[in-house]
């Protein structure tokens, strides 16, 4: 039986700066590299096509840059355990080399699962750091210091031998059909998948796109041109963040821009210190991060959250904003921030009502942003200040010409600019002459914005001074932040 090395991608699919595939090279033995698309994995209610979608053309771009050494990424549709199994009855198996994977808790069970076959298989697996991120610590004295120390370490460059494993290939798996084919089926309004798009887009943000990337951070129209957009890169592991970070940091543009680039590289940084956070506490998907707002009690009312998720509140930037991440995928930070907020907030929807549906949307889901993040807008951490977004201002701030909302709300294009922002202030006879009707054409606003503002307010901040909110904050500042930050 041919004896060979596996390396197995997860959330790391590029051809440089990949330890895993540097490992394997290094071993001077034959390897085969795998991909695993696991039905149970699929299964759970964060799953999207368009996230597996984004993967599996990461994977064939990743095989049109192996085929010059006659090697490819093996693509298999079954559980872990099942493949491995299969491997096995084909090949000697010696080392399985992978990156470490900061994910949901499934995919940490899946995990140790796999880790127990494989060792009672006698097969040695090697797992690597992720982006600075560090198994198995308890709090967080000393990695701010060791993460630059880890980005401004020299990025692996990956050299490939040509494929010295002859046998041929039995894959007991393959893509069924109908999922390959909505796989390859992969609609043009995304970002296009793979590394060398990653590049393209991180290349044109430090050349021009990126020098009004302050000024226009928090603009839903403007941001989409002078944001990084590469989170989906990032997310899927088409870039390291090493690789972003160095990129930018050594760019000739960053001296002329300072302000933008370094604004940029203080989230590389962010994204890991919330992965770092997911690490430690994964159980972040389900349950509030300050426990003490489990206690909290909150409206559930199926048909404000059926109209939030369809983008038809009857608030114009909330509508805007669902209706195009529904459509791109990608929505600026604010944007993100906001619909949560008028979610938790406003409509008083619990977090957990609404979680996946934007995991689902975005093209960049990445666990260990989305559920802290999630829940930091929702106000369920206890130690953030709570931020309730007002929709309208939110509006009248960042798409003061309507741009935005027209473009994702047709049924507003007709309405004069003075009334976007709140449709629902033209009075009937403002509504006759543009030919629109409130209720016929858009619907009215499903709640009274002072309102609800007002409740959520009084409910948000008298919660914080519940006993259970204040006892499990001392536990969250002493897990995730600085010493010198523990008590200020
Ligand atoms: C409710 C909510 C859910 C979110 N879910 C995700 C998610 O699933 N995946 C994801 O990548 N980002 C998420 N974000 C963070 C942020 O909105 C996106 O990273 C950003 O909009 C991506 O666009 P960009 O690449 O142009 O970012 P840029 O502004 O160009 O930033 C560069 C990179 O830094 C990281 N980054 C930027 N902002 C943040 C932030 N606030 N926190 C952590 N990392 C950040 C991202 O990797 C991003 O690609 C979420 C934010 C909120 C409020």
């Amino acid at each position: 039986m041919e004896s060979i090395n596996i390396v197995w991608l997860k959330r790391d699919l590029r051809t440089q700066d990949h330890a895993p595939l540097h490992a394997a090279e290094k071993a001077g033995k034959p390897y085969r590299i795998i991909y695993i698309f696991e039905p149970s994995i699929l299964r759970h209610p964060d799953s999207a096509l368009r996230h597996q979608q984004f993967i599996y053309h990461s994977l064939i771009e990743m095989n049109r840059t192996l085929q010059q050494y006659e090697r490819k990424v093996e693509i298999f549709h079954a559980e872990a355990v099942e493949v491995f199994k299969d491997l096995i009855n084909q090949f000697e198996i010696g080392t399985v080399f992978s990156h470490q994977e900061t994910g949901i808790e499934q995919t940490w069970l899946r995990d140790k699962e796999v880790y127990n076959y494989l060792k009672n298989e006698g097969i040695l697996w090697k797992e690597y750091q992720r982006d600075g991120v560090v198994r198995g610590i308890t709090n967080r004295d000393g990695w701010d210091k060791n993460w630059f120390v880890t980005m401004s370490e020299p990025t692996i460059e990956n050299t490939f031998s040509r494929n010295s494993s002859r046998k041929t290939f039995q894959n007991a798996y393959p893509l069924a059909d109908e999922f390959k084919k909505q796989l390859e089926d992969y609609p043009t309004f995304f970002q296009p998948a793979g590394e060398k798009n990653g590049w393209r887009y991180l290349t044109s943000f430090a050349d021009g796109r990126g020098f009004d990337y302050n000024r226009h951070i928090s603009k839903p129209a403007k941001s989409r041109k002078s944001g990084g957009r590469i989170s989906p890169y990032l997310a899927w592991g088409n870039l390291s963040i090493k690789q972003a970070y160095q990129f930018v940091k050594k760019h000739e543009n960053l001296k002329s821009n300072k302000r933008a680039f370094g604004a940029f590289l203080t989230r590389l940084k962010w994204h890991c210190h919330f992965i770092q956070k997911f690490e430690v506490e994964c159980e972040y998907e389900h349950t509030c991060i300050n426990r003490g707002y489990e206690l909290l009690p909150h409206e559930s009312d199926p048909k404000k959250l059926q109209a939030w998720k369809d983008g038809k509140t009857g608030f114009p930037m909330v509508d805007a904003c669902m209706r195009s991440v529904i459509k791109t995928g990608w929505l600026n930070f604010r944007m993100r921030a906001m619909l949560v907020s008028f979610l938790c907030h406003h409509l008083d929807q619990d977090w957990r009502d609404g979680v996946y549906h934007l995991a689902h949307q975005f093209l960049d889901y990445e666990p260990s942003i989305h559920y802290p993040q999630f829940q930091m807008q929702a106000g369920t951490t206890g130690i953030n200040t709570v931020r309730i977004y007002n929709p309208v201002k939110q509006s009248q701030d960042h798409d003061p010409e309507g741009e935005f909302i027209k473009k994702w709300i047709p049924e507003l294009v007709i309405v004069p600019i003075e009334h976007i922002h709140e449709p629902w202030k033209m009075t009937e006879l403002e509504q006759s002459f543009c030919g629109f009707q409130i209720g016929r054409d858009y619907p009215p606003p499903i709640v009274d914005l002072q309102e609800s503002g007002k409740i959520a307010r009084t409910k948000v901040w008298g919660h914080r001074k519940n006993q259970a909110v204040k006892d499990d904050s001392k536990r969250i500042l002493a897990t995730h932040t600085r010493a010198g930050r523990r008590n200020p």
